[in-house]
């Protein structure tokens, strides 16, 4: 659908990323609160309308429980909305305001809804996330966890005005940065199952593995050189949890599992089949918090 931006006024800033600035606007017939993510661009006609009939097949079909729903949109000659469903927050930010681990068992929430989300976009639609990583996994109060911010960019990289789009280098797979034939450049989705287990490890210990990196490259380094990074053997996690994130952080892509194997994982199975109260462990968390912030 197409958005009229007269129709929204802005309310907050929600965040500011490498492609653009989200912001939490309320639509003004509806009065439903929406983020709105405005991204600038400069494009010929001709693209345009390539980018229109992506972002409509785009919108159109991801209505999917794992992912961050897509209302509408709005583009001109430099600009780009996207309006999406306002969740609560993100795990990055998450991770800031409550400064401790995420629990193991909302881990297990978050690795089932993530490979699931990942999974269908690349059964349904072909598509590879490329940018997964805590900011782009987000939470609302009513526990649902979900994936955004794929399909739109990828759609978006050739017309960025500032494209320094291939994704975020933190969470980068080593085949990624050296391709085993640099002149034919092949990764797959194994690439999005590196970047899950960055993620797991920084969220399940408050930590950035390749933690102390004062660039970029430095870190890219790394990753290529260093032995794949593990769950500290001090902490307390399940085997099941351990074994699925060395299986997300196998250097060789060739070796790492794709999701159908992943989602017969023991941690993958429990995780699903296991009821736990997201919402509820969201509300005390961010409540303790906010109280502590407020002393
Ligand atoms: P990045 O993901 O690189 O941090 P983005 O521009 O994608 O940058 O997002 C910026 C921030 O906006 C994110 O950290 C996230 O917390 C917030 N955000 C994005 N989409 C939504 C949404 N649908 N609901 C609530 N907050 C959102
Ligand atoms: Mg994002």
């Amino acid at each position: 659908k197409r958005t009229d931006p007269k129709e929204l006024s802005n309310i907050s800033i929600l965040g500011y990323g490498s492609c653009g600035h989200v912001y939490k606007m309320e639509h003004i017939p509806s009065k439903t609160e929406l983020a709105v993510k405005i991204m600038h661009r400069t494009a010929s006609d001709e693209e345009n309308k390539r980018i229109i009939m992506d972002l409509d097949v785009i919108i159109k079909s991801y209505d999917f429980p794992f992912i961050v729903r897509c209302i509408g949109y709005f583009i001109n000659s430099t600009d780009v909305w996207i309006c999406m469903e306002l969740m609560a927050s993100c795990f990055d930010k998450l991770l800031k305001l409550i400064q401790q681990p995420i629990p193991e068992l909302v881990l297990g929430k978050l690795t089932f809804a993530t490979v699931t989300a990942l999974n269908y976009l690349k059964e349904a639609h072909g598509i590879i996330h490329r940018d997964v990583k805590p900011s782009n996994i987000l939470i609302d109060e009513y526990g649902a966890i979900k994936l955004c911010d794929f399909g739109i960019s990828g759609v978006l990289i050739e017309s960025m005005a500032k494209s320094r789009n291939a994704g975020c280098a933190a969470y980068m797979s080593p085949e990624r940065i050296e391709p085993l034939d640099p002149t034919r450049p092949d990764y797959d989705i194994r690439a999005d199952i590196w970047s899950l287990g960055i993620t797991l490890i920084e969220l399940a210990t408050n930590a950035y593995p390749y933690s102390n990196c004062r660039s970029d490259f430095d870190v890219m380094s790394r990753i290529v050189t260093e032995d794949s990074p593990k769950l500290p053997a001090h902490l307390t996690f399940s085997a099941n949890f351990r074994s699925f994130v060395d299986m997300c952080l196998i250097k060789k892509y060739k070796e790492r599992p794709k999701y159908g194997e992943l989602m017969l994982q023991p941690f993958f199975v429990q995780s699903r089949d296991q009821p736990f109260d997201v919402a509820g462990w969201y509300r005390d968390v961010t409540s303790a918090a906010n109280d502590k912030q407020r002393r």
